[in-house]
C-alpha cells in the first residue's frame, strides 16, 4: 500500500459523504463507488455506510456491483461497515460470522448517543440511529464493544463492523483503527 491510502466508499444511499470527510481528516482519500467501473480503481479498503440496508442491497444488485465487491472482500480487502453496512456485511456478503438484529432498539430508543468503550480505540461517542446490534458471534469474531449487554462493534479478519456511526462525530479514532487494518 502506498502512503496515501485510497478507500472506496459505497455511495448508493445513506451516509457516505460523512465517511469520506472522516477519512479525509486522517489522510485517507475516500472515493465514491457508484457504478461497476469504479471497482477498477486502485483500492486499499472499502467502507459500507449506514442508510437503509434493504435499499442498498437492491441497488447493489441492480447496478451489478455485488459480485465485484464480494470478490474483493473475500480476497481480504479491508472493509468497514457501519449500521446498515454491518447488516449487509453479515447477511448479504456473509463476510463476518455474526447474527444481527435489525432496528434492535425499538421505536423509543430509535436514535441516541452515548459514550462507551471500544477495545483498541478507547472511550468514544457512539451515535445510534435505528441501529442493529449483534446478537451472537462466531468463535473467530473479536468482540470490540458491548453496550447494555449487546455487541455493537466487532471484527473478523479484514472485516470491521459497528452498530453506531463514528462518521457522525468529530472523533476519528474508529477510522484510525480501520486505517491500521489496511496493509
Ligand atoms: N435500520 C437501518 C436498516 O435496517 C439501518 C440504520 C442505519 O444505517 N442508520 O438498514
Amino acid at each position: 500500500m502506498n502512503s496515501y491510502p485510497k478507500i472506496g466508499v459505497l455511495a448508493l444511499q445513506g451516509g457516505f459523504s460523512e465517511h469520506i470527510r472522516s477519512l479525509q481528516s486522517i489522510g485517507i482519500e475516500g472515493f465514491e463507488i457508484r457504478k461497476k467501473q469504479d471497482l477498477n480503481r486502485t483500492i486499499d479498503g472499502l467502507v459500507i455506510p449506514g442508510g437503509e440496508s434493504t435499499v442498498i442491497a437492491k441497488l447493489l444488485d441492480e447496478l451489478d456491483l455485488f459480485d465485484g465487491l464480494k470478490d474483493k472482500i473475500d480476497n481480504g480487502l479491508p472493509v468497514f461497515g457501519t449500521c446498515a453496512g454491518l447488516i449487509l456485511l453479515a447477511n448479504r456478503f456473509h463476510a463476518i460470522n455474526v447474527a444481527v438484529k435489525r432496528n434492535a432498539y425499538g421505536r423509543q430508543l430509535g436514535s441516541f448517543s452515548i459514550d462507551a468503550e471500544m477495545k483498541n480505540v478507547g472511550m468514544i461517542p457512539m451515535v445510534f440511529i435505528r441501529a442493529p446490534y449483534i446478537e451472537s458471534a462466531g468463535k473467530d469474531v473479536e468482540i470490540l464493544s458491548v453496550v447494555d449487554g449487546h455487541i455493537v462493534a466487532a471484527r473478523e479478519k479484514n472485516v470491521l463492523v459497528t452498530s453506531f456511526h463514528p462518521e457522525l462525530t468529530s472523533d476519528t479514532r474508529v477510522h484510525e483503527y480501520f486505517k491500521k487494518l489496511l496493509s
